[in-house]
């Protein structure tokens, strides 16, 4: 149970790992196709975080991946994952959610990351970041074609300036 739990869950976040929140998006997709539902999904990157490494530390920089992970999991109901994609980078799956619903989640994980900054013992560290959101498609029946959708939708985001949900 322990292997199979090492093998799941991201050690430091607790969010789902990337070998696990793949797996979960083809099959929420796959669901979608079959009930005609919608689907959305949400790529959420932490801005400037490399300056945050630099500036605090590793160890800080762990203990704001691991609070950003707590802040976005409380906006989330059940049936909704979270899995750690990359680094610094998340991906957060809303099953039976539209695009209107899914960026009004987008928008308020944004909000409870930048209203208040972590602290990390005497440090206080101001964190935003940047969401690249993307619903599945009339028609659509590649997942990860949605995904690269959310993808990019993050580096535009990013190249309008971070701290912003774009959709793509
Ligand atoms: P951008 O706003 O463009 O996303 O800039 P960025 O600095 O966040 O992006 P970049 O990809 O340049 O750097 C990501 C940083 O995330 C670099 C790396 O040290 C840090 N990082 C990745 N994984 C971890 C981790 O597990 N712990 C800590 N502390 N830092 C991590
Ligand atoms: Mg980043
Ligand atoms: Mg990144």
């Amino acid at each position: 149970a322990s292997l199979q739990q090492k093998a799941s869950f991201d050690a430091l976040t607790g969010a789902l790992n990337r070998g696990n929140i793949e797996p979960t998006v083809e099959a929420a997709f796959g669901e979608a196709v079959h009930a005609r539902t919608p689907l959305s999904v949400l790529f959420i990157d932490l801005d400037h975080f490399k300056k945050v490494n630099d500036l605090h530390g590793h160890t800080a920089g762990d203990e704001c991946l691991l609070r950003v992970t707590q802040r976005i999991g409380r906006v989330l109901k059940p049936g909704q994952a979270i899995g750690r994609y990359g680094g610094e980078e998340f991906l957060v799956v809303l099953p039976g959610t539209a695009a209107d619903e899914a960026r009004a989640i987008a928008e308020r994980i944004r909000e409870c990351v930048r209203e208040r900054p972590v602290t990390s013992g005497e440090t206080s560290i101001p964190l935003t970041v940047s969401i690249g959101g993307a619903s599945r498609q009339p028609g659509e029946l590649s997942w990860k074609h949605m995904l690269e959708r959310a993808d990019q939708a993050v580096y535009t985001a990013k190249r309008q300036g971070r701290d912003r949900v774009v959709w793509g």
